[in-house]
């Protein structure tokens, strides 16, 4: 990009479009590392998106890409990417955003990443997130809260809201985040970039720390949706490290040009209605009629339990967390307390009550509560048959549609300190992001437009491993709705 390169158009290359500048010999991986370690050192210190840097490494990795001849490097070689820290790297602290793992240096590497890293990426660092993936806004960081690039007084949504931020301040070309119910596609809607969801076990969890194990799932946060295709390309596959993982039916193709014709898209009537701001909701009309325009047939279509499905979650996920986090007792892993302890159970108790923040531990009485003899049928057991339910209303309108669309988010991103309060409030942001891990499907975000100056999502669900329609109709939607704004961090370094 000699002549024409100013660092704002290297920050708003996609990372297909910086892959055909390298290639071609124009951009050198060395410049592009550069121009995102330079956007994050002017900016990060307000965004604070990301907990740990590894400058020296992605320095390194990019300039021995740059060494190597255009013929041997790697498909994604020189790509600056941002890794939300729920991922465990060897050698670099992984901290989930916890003082219980504020010291914890991994001694292996989660498949993703080493995939990802295989195939060239320079990793830039890891991302700030709210404590082990718990929470909707990125403020239940035990290192403070990371700021959304498009107005720092309101949050990036969460819980990889520092992945989504990196991604809109021009802090990375692309991350990785995690989605347990909603972690991907809401900070990616509330940051105005691409966040992808897919089908529960396509992607190895070896290396994800576990919150939710029967919801949990790796993937892309882009600015585009063949980025996200791309990114794709390169995680799924079968890990004998992950017993649920899954060898994808087909392999993933890049999507194409062409127009919605002979697409039958269900509105979900249950997500549209009360709750949605009326700001999400015109713009989430207008991307409907230009979905409609570009030859989608749009219908209504209901999904009649998804009401359960945020109070189901809030059992299941929890449930699952209670056991999880057993692990981190002060004798396996990271913090201990220290001090004149009576006996092993009082330092089992003053670790878990020092090392975890109150989420965390709200979640674990509550999944404790849901487990215990006696309440076990009344709670989980119920739970479990809201989540069949669930996911046979997923199946009945996919016997009618081929895609269901809804907002990601029923509002904006919010103000810092809003939702803090009240947990139930904070929990309704996922309303619509829930039901698609409840049933295990492929969801995305895409930008849809702005309301007063804020970025709104809108989601797209498909069945079970059908990542190619569904990225296929997010590419073909996203060029008709033509979101091309970018957040003023990116605008001013032009
Ligand atoms: N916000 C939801 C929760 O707090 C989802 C989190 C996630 O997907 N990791 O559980």
């Amino acid at each position: 990009m000699t002549g024409t390169a100013t660092a704002g158009n290297l920050l708003r290359l996609s990372a297909l479009d910086a892959l055909e500048l390298m290639r071609t010999g124009a951009l050198e991986a060395a410049a592009l590392t550069d121009a995102y370690l330079s956007q994050i050192a002017k900016n990060d210190k307000i965004v604070a998106a990301y907990l740990r840097l590894t400058t020296a490494e992605a320095r390194l990795k990019a300039a021995a890409n740059d060494a190597a001849p255009a013929a041997d490097r790697a498909p994604l070689a020189g790509l600056p990417t941002a890794v939300k820290d729920v991922l465990v790297t060897e050698g670099v602290i992984t901290t989930c955003a916890s003082k219980m793992l504020e010291a914890y240096n991994p001694i292996y590497t989660a498949t993703s990443i080493l995939k990802l890293a295989e195939a060239g990426i320079v990793m830039l660092g890891k991302t700030n997130m709210d404590e082990f993936a718990m929470g909707s806004s990125t403020e239940n960081s035990a290192f403070g809260p990371t700021r959304n690039p498009w107005d720092p007084e309101r949050v990036p949504g969460g819980s990889s809201g520092g992945s989504a931020a990196a991604v809109a301040a021009g802090e990375a070309i692309w991350a990785l985040g995690s989605d347990t119910g909603g972690s991907i596609r809401q900070p990616a809607a509330f940051c105005g970039v691409v966040g992808l969801k897919p089908t529960y076990g396509s992607i190895s969890r070896y290396g994800l720390v576990a919150f939710a194990s029967s919801f949990d799932q790796v993937g892309p946060i882009t600015k585009t949706v063949r980025d996200a295709a791309l990114m794709l390309q390169y995680l799924v596959g079968k890990d004998p490290l992950d017993t649920t993982s899954v060898e994808h039916p087909d392999v993933i193709n890049l999507p194409q040009d062409k127009d919605l014709d002979g697409l039958s898209v269900g509105i979900v009537s249950e997500l549209v209605g009360e709750g949605i701001d009326a700001g999400v909701k015109k713009v989430f009309d207008q991307a409907v009629k230009k979905m409609e325009a570009a030859g989608a047939a749009v219908c209504e279509t209901s999904l009649p339990h998804v009401e359960y499905a945020l109070p189901a979650y809030y059992i299941l996920a929890p449930a699952e967390a209670s056991a999880n986090l057993a692990r981190f007792d002060g004798v396996r892993y990271g913090f201990r307390a220290v001090g004149a302890l009576a006996d092993i159970t009082e330092m089992y108790e003053l670790t878990r009550s020092q090392g975890f923040g109150d989420e965390v531990k709200r979640r674990i009485m509550l999944g404790t509560y849901a487990l215990s003899s006696g309440y076990y049928e009344a709670y989980y057991g119920q739970a479990q048959k809201v989540r069949t339910l669930v996911v046979e209303d997923f199946e009945r309108a996919f016997d009618q549609v081929d895609l269901l669309i809804s907002p990601t988010s029923p509002t904006t991103a919010f103000r810092l300190g809003e939702k803090t309060g009240d947990p139930l409030t904070m929990y309704k942001s996922d309303i619509c992001t829930i039901p698609v891990n409840l049933a295990g499907l492929p969801g995305i975000s895409i930008p849809a437009g702005l309301a007063d100056g804020l970025p709104v999502g809108l989601q797209l669900i498909g069945p079970a491993f059908s990542e190619n329609m569904l990225l296929q109709a997010a590419h073909s939607a996203e060029a008709v709705i033509g979101f091309d704004a970018v957040s003023p961090l990116i605008e001013r370094a032009d």
